[in-house]
Protein backbone atom coordinates (compact mmCIF):
# COMPACT_ATOMS: atom_id res chain seq x y z
CA UNK A 1 0.00 0.00 0.00
CA UNK A 2 1.61 3.22 -1.08
CA UNK A 3 0.73 6.37 1.30
CA UNK A 4 1.05 9.57 -0.57
CA UNK A 5 0.34 13.36 0.18
CA UNK A 6 0.38 15.23 -2.78
CA UNK A 7 -1.74 15.59 -5.55
CA UNK A 8 1.10 15.09 -7.98
CA UNK A 9 2.34 11.90 -6.05
CA UNK A 10 -1.60 10.80 -6.16
CA UNK A 11 -1.89 11.24 -10.25
CA UNK A 12 1.49 9.09 -10.65
CA UNK A 13 1.08 6.41 -8.45
CA UNK A 14 -2.83 5.69 -9.93
CA UNK A 15 -1.46 5.98 -13.36
CA UNK A 16 1.46 3.51 -12.26
CA UNK A 17 -1.06 1.06 -10.60
CA UNK A 18 -3.14 0.94 -13.95
CA UNK A 19 -0.64 0.20 -16.49
CA UNK A 20 0.36 -2.88 -14.61
CA UNK A 21 -2.66 -4.33 -16.09
CA UNK A 22 -3.89 -3.70 -19.58
CA UNK A 23 -7.53 -3.09 -18.54
CA UNK A 24 -8.03 -1.92 -15.20
CA UNK A 25 -11.06 0.56 -13.13
CA UNK A 26 -10.46 2.62 -10.01
CA UNK A 27 -12.28 1.98 -7.10
CA UNK A 28 -12.69 5.12 -4.77
CA UNK A 29 -13.23 6.03 -1.02
CA UNK A 30 -13.49 9.16 0.37
CA UNK A 31 -13.42 9.72 3.68
CA UNK A 32 -12.66 11.94 6.85
CA UNK A 33 -10.72 8.98 8.47
CA UNK A 34 -10.68 7.69 12.30
CA UNK A 35 -11.95 4.79 10.68
CA UNK A 36 -14.00 1.40 11.27
CA UNK A 37 -16.34 -0.99 10.44
CA UNK A 38 -18.50 1.03 8.23
CA UNK A 39 -15.55 2.45 6.35
CA UNK A 40 -13.96 -0.81 5.79
CA UNK A 41 -17.21 -2.29 4.48
CA UNK A 42 -16.71 0.42 1.56
CA UNK A 43 -12.68 -0.25 1.27
CA UNK A 44 -13.05 -3.60 1.04
CA UNK A 45 -15.67 -3.54 -1.42
CA UNK A 46 -13.72 -1.30 -3.67
CA UNK A 47 -10.64 -3.37 -3.24
CA UNK A 48 -12.58 -6.18 -4.56
CA UNK A 49 -14.40 -4.58 -7.29
CA UNK A 50 -11.69 -2.85 -9.16
CA UNK A 51 -8.09 -3.70 -10.14
CA UNK A 52 -6.71 -0.26 -8.48
CA UNK A 53 -8.22 0.96 -4.94
CA UNK A 54 -8.00 4.75 -3.63
CA UNK A 55 -8.53 5.57 0.26
CA UNK A 56 -8.66 9.46 0.88
CA UNK A 57 -8.88 10.76 4.30
CA UNK A 58 -9.18 14.18 4.81
CA UNK A 59 -11.43 16.51 7.42
CA UNK A 60 -12.60 19.04 5.01
CA UNK A 61 -12.76 22.11 6.55
CA UNK A 62 -15.19 24.15 4.78
CA UNK A 63 -18.10 21.82 5.07
CA UNK A 64 -17.78 22.21 8.98
CA UNK A 65 -19.98 24.96 10.08
CA UNK A 66 -18.27 27.41 12.32
CA UNK A 67 -19.61 25.96 15.38
CA UNK A 68 -18.90 22.29 14.55
CA UNK A 69 -16.58 19.63 15.44
CA UNK A 70 -13.69 20.78 13.21
CA UNK A 71 -11.14 21.53 15.69
CA UNK A 72 -11.93 18.20 17.53
CA UNK A 73 -12.88 15.63 14.69
CA UNK A 74 -11.12 12.29 15.88
CA UNK A 75 -8.32 11.62 14.13
CA UNK A 76 -5.80 8.51 14.33
CA UNK A 77 -3.64 8.06 10.98
CA UNK A 78 -1.97 5.24 12.27
CA UNK A 79 -4.82 2.85 13.06
CA UNK A 80 -5.87 4.23 10.10
CA UNK A 81 -3.62 2.82 7.57
CA UNK A 82 -3.09 -0.25 9.14
CA UNK A 83 -7.40 -0.85 8.74
CA UNK A 84 -6.71 0.44 5.51
CA UNK A 85 -4.04 -2.46 4.25
CA UNK A 86 -5.77 -4.81 6.12
CA UNK A 87 -9.00 -4.02 3.66
CA UNK A 88 -6.62 -4.39 0.64
CA UNK A 89 -6.32 -0.62 -0.01
CA UNK A 90 -3.59 0.15 -3.18
CA UNK A 91 -3.33 3.81 -2.51
CA UNK A 92 -3.79 6.17 0.35
CA UNK A 93 -4.42 9.97 -0.23
CA UNK A 94 -3.93 12.04 2.77
CA UNK A 95 -3.64 15.63 2.00
CA UNK A 96 -3.21 18.56 4.15
CA UNK A 97 -5.48 21.52 3.96
CA UNK A 98 -3.11 23.69 2.05
CA UNK A 99 -2.72 20.72 -0.59
CA UNK A 100 -6.51 20.26 -0.96
CA UNK A 101 -7.08 24.73 -0.62
CA UNK A 102 -3.98 26.39 -1.37
CA UNK A 103 -6.00 29.18 -0.92
CA UNK A 104 -9.47 30.28 -0.53
CA UNK A 105 -11.72 28.43 -3.32
CA UNK A 106 -13.68 30.34 -5.55
CA UNK A 107 -15.26 27.97 -7.00
CA UNK A 108 -18.31 26.01 -5.26
CA UNK A 109 -20.38 22.78 -6.22
CA UNK A 110 -23.65 23.61 -5.65
CA UNK A 111 -26.62 21.01 -5.85
CA UNK A 112 -29.56 23.20 -5.17
CA UNK A 113 -32.79 22.40 -3.30
CA UNK A 114 -31.90 18.64 -2.03
CA UNK A 115 -29.52 20.37 0.28
CA UNK A 116 -32.31 23.22 2.17
CA UNK A 117 -33.92 20.18 3.74
CA UNK A 118 -32.70 17.43 6.47
CA UNK A 119 -29.25 17.67 7.31
CA UNK A 120 -28.75 21.13 4.69
CA UNK A 121 -31.26 22.62 7.07
CA UNK A 122 -29.22 22.57 10.48
CA UNK A 123 -26.02 22.68 8.85
CA UNK A 124 -26.38 25.38 6.23
CA UNK A 125 -23.50 25.27 3.52
CA UNK A 126 -22.49 21.98 4.68
CA UNK A 127 -23.51 19.92 1.17
CA UNK A 128 -21.98 22.54 -0.50
CA UNK A 129 -18.54 21.70 1.17
CA UNK A 130 -19.24 17.96 0.69
CA UNK A 131 -20.00 18.38 -3.18
CA UNK A 132 -17.14 20.51 -3.66
CA UNK A 133 -14.45 18.81 -1.93
CA UNK A 134 -15.75 15.38 -3.47
CA UNK A 135 -15.76 16.90 -7.14
CA UNK A 136 -12.15 18.12 -6.36
CA UNK A 137 -10.99 15.10 -5.34
CA UNK A 138 -13.29 12.95 -8.12
CA UNK A 139 -10.71 15.18 -10.67
CA UNK A 140 -7.54 14.35 -8.95
CA UNK A 141 -9.01 10.71 -8.51
CA UNK A 142 -10.55 9.82 -11.12
CA UNK A 143 -12.27 6.57 -10.18
CA UNK A 144 -14.69 4.29 -12.42
CA UNK A 145 -16.37 3.84 -9.10
CA UNK A 146 -17.45 5.55 -6.00
CA UNK A 147 -18.41 4.04 -3.00
CA UNK A 148 -20.38 5.77 -0.08
CA UNK A 149 -22.46 4.59 2.52
CA UNK A 150 -26.08 5.17 3.10
CA UNK A 151 -25.35 6.10 6.81
CA UNK A 152 -25.21 9.32 4.97
CA UNK A 153 -28.60 9.17 2.75
CA UNK A 154 -28.67 12.75 1.28
CA UNK A 155 -25.07 12.90 0.93
CA UNK A 156 -25.74 9.61 -1.44
CA UNK A 157 -28.87 11.52 -3.21
CA UNK A 158 -27.38 14.55 -3.29
CA UNK A 159 -24.37 13.28 -4.76
CA UNK A 160 -26.24 11.07 -7.46
CA UNK A 161 -27.74 14.18 -8.27
CA UNK A 162 -24.29 16.30 -9.19
CA UNK A 163 -22.66 13.36 -10.75
CA UNK A 164 -25.80 13.42 -13.20
CA UNK A 165 -26.14 16.55 -13.62
CA UNK A 166 -22.69 17.78 -14.36
CA UNK A 167 -22.29 14.30 -16.11
CA UNK A 168 -19.27 13.20 -14.37
CA UNK A 169 -18.33 9.71 -15.72
CA UNK A 170 -18.17 7.70 -12.11
CA UNK A 171 -20.88 5.16 -11.04
CA UNK A 172 -21.60 6.25 -7.52
CA UNK A 173 -22.08 2.84 -5.44
CA UNK A 174 -23.84 2.87 -2.10
CA UNK A 175 -23.38 0.75 0.44
CA UNK A 176 -25.88 -0.33 3.26
CA UNK A 177 -25.22 0.76 6.88
CA UNK A 178 -22.72 -1.34 9.33
CA UNK A 179 -24.35 -1.42 12.80
CA UNK A 180 -22.52 -2.26 16.14
CA UNK A 181 -24.07 -5.62 17.26
CA UNK A 182 -26.71 -3.65 19.44
CA UNK A 183 -28.24 -2.09 16.31
CA UNK A 184 -25.90 1.52 16.74
CA UNK A 185 -25.07 2.65 13.23
CA UNK A 186 -21.37 3.56 13.55
CA UNK A 187 -19.88 6.71 13.32
CA UNK A 188 -16.66 8.27 14.20
CA UNK A 189 -18.18 10.65 16.31
CA UNK A 190 -19.81 7.66 18.27
CA UNK A 191 -16.32 8.40 20.40
CA UNK A 192 -17.85 11.66 22.55
CA UNK A 193 -20.94 10.02 23.63
CA UNK A 194 -20.64 9.46 27.49
CA UNK A 195 -22.00 6.47 28.65
CA UNK A 196 -25.58 7.26 29.12
CA UNK A 197 -25.40 8.98 26.30
CA UNK A 198 -24.38 6.05 23.98
CA UNK A 199 -26.83 3.54 26.58
CA UNK A 200 -29.37 6.13 25.26
CA UNK A 201 -28.61 6.72 21.83
CA UNK A 202 -29.90 3.38 21.01
CA UNK A 203 -33.79 5.19 20.68
CA UNK A 204 -32.06 5.64 16.96
CA UNK A 205 -31.99 2.52 15.16
CA UNK A 206 -34.62 1.31 17.91
CA UNK A 207 -37.35 3.89 16.37
CA UNK A 208 -36.31 3.16 12.63
CA UNK A 209 -36.74 -0.75 13.39
CA UNK A 210 -40.23 -0.31 14.72
CA UNK A 211 -41.53 0.88 12.17
CA UNK A 212 -41.37 -2.05 10.56
CA UNK A 213 -43.39 -4.29 12.89
CA UNK A 214 -45.62 -0.80 13.19
CA UNK A 215 -46.34 -0.79 8.92
CA UNK A 216 -47.18 -4.88 9.04
CA UNK A 217 -50.03 -4.20 11.80
CA UNK A 218 -51.22 -0.86 10.39
CA UNK A 219 -49.61 -0.18 6.39
CA UNK A 220 -51.97 2.76 5.82
CA UNK A 221 -50.38 4.63 8.40
CA UNK A 222 -49.44 8.34 7.37
CA UNK A 223 -46.60 10.11 7.01
CA UNK A 224 -47.61 12.52 9.85
CA UNK A 225 -48.40 9.55 11.69
CA UNK A 226 -45.16 7.44 11.21
CA UNK A 227 -43.16 10.50 11.80
CA UNK A 228 -45.11 11.12 15.04
CA UNK A 229 -44.52 7.81 16.52
CA UNK A 230 -41.00 7.80 15.90
CA UNK A 231 -40.59 11.59 18.15
CA UNK A 232 -42.40 9.85 20.69
CA UNK A 233 -40.47 6.83 20.90
CA UNK A 234 -37.37 9.04 20.77
CA UNK A 235 -38.40 11.61 23.36
CA UNK A 236 -39.05 8.57 25.58
CA UNK A 237 -34.92 9.10 26.03
CA UNK A 238 -34.46 11.78 28.52
CA UNK A 239 -30.88 12.83 27.22
CA UNK A 240 -32.31 12.90 23.38
CA UNK A 241 -33.16 15.99 21.47
CA UNK A 242 -34.75 15.55 18.20
CA UNK A 243 -33.10 18.11 15.38
CA UNK A 244 -35.49 16.40 12.87
CA UNK A 245 -37.46 13.16 12.13
CA UNK A 246 -38.53 13.01 8.55
CA UNK A 247 -40.39 10.65 5.71
CA UNK A 248 -39.16 11.85 2.30
CA UNK A 249 -39.20 10.26 -1.37
CA UNK A 250 -36.10 8.73 -2.35
CA UNK A 251 -33.96 9.59 -3.74
CA UNK A 252 -35.44 12.99 -4.70
CA UNK A 253 -35.56 13.95 -1.20
CA UNK A 254 -39.51 15.53 -1.74
CA UNK A 255 -41.74 15.87 0.98
CA UNK A 256 -44.72 13.48 1.16
CA UNK A 257 -47.97 14.92 2.10
CA UNK A 258 -48.43 14.54 5.61
CA UNK A 259 -51.75 12.62 4.87
CA UNK A 260 -50.15 9.99 2.43
CA UNK A 261 -50.61 6.73 3.48
CA UNK A 262 -47.28 4.17 3.54
CA UNK A 263 -49.43 2.01 1.58
CA UNK A 264 -49.27 3.52 -1.26
CA UNK A 265 -45.89 4.78 -1.79
CA UNK A 266 -44.94 4.44 -5.43
CA UNK A 267 -41.54 5.50 -4.60
CA UNK A 268 -38.35 4.14 -1.92
CA UNK A 269 -39.47 6.58 1.02
CA UNK A 270 -36.49 7.49 3.33
CA UNK A 271 -37.14 7.75 6.86
CA UNK A 272 -34.07 10.09 8.11
CA UNK A 273 -33.39 11.14 12.47
CA UNK A 274 -31.06 13.66 13.72
CA UNK A 275 -31.24 13.35 17.06
CA UNK A 276 -28.54 15.25 19.67
CA UNK A 277 -27.14 13.50 22.83
CA UNK A 278 -25.23 16.65 25.05
CA UNK A 279 -23.02 18.08 22.02
CA UNK A 280 -22.77 15.03 19.65
CA UNK A 281 -25.50 15.00 16.87
CA UNK A 282 -25.88 11.51 15.71
CA UNK A 283 -28.01 10.44 12.35
CA UNK A 284 -29.40 7.23 11.58
CA UNK A 285 -32.34 6.11 8.77
CA UNK A 286 -34.58 3.53 6.74
CA UNK A 287 -35.05 3.13 3.48
CA UNK A 288 -38.79 1.89 2.55
CA UNK A 289 -38.53 0.09 -0.79
CA UNK A 290 -41.47 1.40 -2.87
CA UNK A 291 -44.80 -1.00 -2.65
CA UNK A 292 -45.56 -0.82 -6.49
P1 LIG B 1 -16.97 10.00 6.88
O1 LIG B 1 -15.57 9.61 7.21
O2 LIG B 1 -17.87 10.09 8.07
O3 LIG B 1 -17.05 11.20 5.97
O4 LIG B 1 -17.56 8.80 6.03
C1 LIG B 1 -16.93 8.35 4.86
C2 LIG B 1 -17.84 7.37 4.17
O5 LIG B 1 -18.12 6.26 5.03
C3 LIG B 1 -19.20 7.99 3.80
O6 LIG B 1 -19.58 7.54 2.51
C4 LIG B 1 -20.10 7.45 4.87
O7 LIG B 1 -21.45 7.38 4.48
C5 LIG B 1 -19.51 6.08 5.10
N1 LIG B 1 -19.93 5.56 6.40
C6 LIG B 1 -19.79 6.17 7.61
N2 LIG B 1 -20.36 5.42 8.58
C7 LIG B 1 -20.88 4.33 7.97
C8 LIG B 1 -21.60 3.17 8.42
N3 LIG B 1 -21.91 3.02 9.70
N4 LIG B 1 -21.97 2.25 7.51
C9 LIG B 1 -21.66 2.41 6.20
N5 LIG B 1 -21.00 3.47 5.72
C10 LIG B 1 -20.60 4.40 6.58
Amino acid sequence: MLVVRTIAELRTAIQENKSKQEKSTVGFVPTMGYLHEGHASLMRRAAAENEVSVLSIFVNPIQFGPNEDLDRYPRDEQRDLALAENCGIDIVFLPSVEMMYPQETKTKVVVAQMTASLCGASRPGHFDGVTTVVSKLFHMVQPDRAYFGMKDAQQVAVLQQMVYDLNMSVELVPCPIVREEDGLALSSRNVYLSEDERAQALVLSQSLQLVQEWLAVEPVLTTAALADRIRTYINGSPLAEIEYVEVVAFPSLQPLAASFPMSERNTDVLIALAVRFGTTRLIDNRLLQAVQ
